[in-house]
């Protein structure tokens, strides 16, 4: 977990001066007011005990997760039709259950391939059966295919492609559920379920800490995982179980709780839509002011408002790009290994104080050289 501000004492005007903002991806900042809550929830939760202590099997554990799964599909508009699970294994565990619950008797599944973390997980799924990969054009977005329901069992995009910054403003129309991997973008977008068979997304990058991956799966589709699927992580099994198979991860289920009332005091989706989209706006902007010393790696259409990917123009700047970042007090701007270049993330909890800062280092950095 990234926390952009000192441990003992939330950010003040005093402090953020001294502050390193972290722009890493992997783990998304924590707004301060829910580092203060979860730092009281250590000693109580709710009048029930410390939060890392919090038998799983008592009803305190079940009013969390009862309450946390209300607050999801509230902030979401997740409706009736689709039901929110709670598991472990973070988001590549589902690389390959989604094939294994999915499939049924269809022999195929459709992957449409946008960058690195989409081609990981058709890469996965083809050790359970075939798959056809769907293109990705620059230009024009992807032509999905017509495919057949009773063949092809769903077609999988990863909405926002962490590592490349490319993001699927609209997701593909097609004639066969989406499966969709929203780790990085979770919560920051409106989503039309009625074209989603499966979403689901690892916490601990848009909102939350390591352990938990929520899973929201329309009910139809239940039950038709492989025999040899683990009980742990058969979706219907934890369906009808509310999750709690086996012990949930309590703590980042006290988090993402956490994070979600945040998320509704501030506004909800549509707060942090607007938000996300308007600190990218600013990044962007100076980026294309600056067009001699840099280039955002999506085309324009594509560019993700909470994975910011570009690149400098002279490859011998890099170095220097990164020693004037430090010198910012900035971090974690280094590219996925995969990908190389730079990046910085812009989660639901990144500042508006961390944005500001970071464009004040990308044109410092162009007009002085
Ligand atoms: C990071 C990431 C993953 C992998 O998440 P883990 O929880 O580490 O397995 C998968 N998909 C996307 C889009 C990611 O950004």
């Amino acid at each position: 977990m990234a926390v952009s501000s000192p441990t003992d004492a939330p950010p003040s005007a005093a402090t953020e001066a001294n502050t390193t903002f972290d722009f890493s991806a992997a783990a998304g900042p924590l707004p301060a007011p829910v580092i203060e809550r979860i730092a009281a929830a250590c000693h109580d939760w709710r009048g029930c005990g410390s939060a890392l202590c919090l038998p799983f099997s008592g009803e305190a554990c079940r009013e969390l997760m009862r309450d946390t799964r209300a607050r999801m599909c509230r902030v979401l508009a997740i409706p009736e039709t689709h039901d929110v699970l709670f598991l472990q294994g973070g988001a590549s565990a589902q690389f390959s259950l989604v094939p294994l619950n999915l499939l049924g008797q269809a022999a195929l599944a459709a992957y449409l391939v946008t960058g690195h973390w989409s081609r990981r997980a058709m890469e996965e799924a083809g050790r359970y059966c075939e798959v056809r990969a769907v293109d990705w054009n620059d230009a024009s977005g992807a032509e999905v295919p017509w495919f057949d329901a009773r063949r092809v069992a769903y077609l999988h995009v990863t909405s926002n492609e962490t590592a490349n910054g490319l993001q699927l403003r609209e997701l593909p129309r097609t004639s066969i559920p989406l499966a969709i991997d929203m780790t990085s973008d979770v919560l920051t977008r409106r989503v039309d379920w009625s074209s989603v068979g499966v979403a689901y997304a690892a916490m601990q990058k848009a909102i939350g800490v390591p352990g938990l991956t929520v899973v929201v799966i329309r009910r139809d589709l239940l039950g038709r995982a492989r025999p040899a699927v683990p009980r742990v992580f058969d979706y219907a099994v934890q369906s009808a179980n509310d999750s709690r198979v086996n012990t949930p991860p309590v703590f980042a289920l006290i988090v993402t709780n956490a994070v979600l009332e945040w998320i509704e005091a501030a506004g909800g989706l549509s707060a942090m839509s607007t938000a996300v989209e308007r600190r990218s706006r600013c990044v962007y902007r100076v980026l294309e002011s600056c067009a001699s010393a840099y280039l955002p790696v999506a085309p324009a259409a594509f560019r993700s408002r909470t994975s910011i990917c570009f690149t400098l123009r002279r490859v011998a700047d890099v170095a220097r790009f990164f020693e004037a970042a430090k010198a910012h007090g900035i971090s974690g701007l280094t590219g996925h290994a995969d990908a190389g270049g730079c990046r910085a993330a812009n989660y639901v909890g990144t500042s508006d104080a961390a944005i500001h800062r970071l464009c004040g280092l990308l044109s410092d950095f162009a007009n002085r050289g």
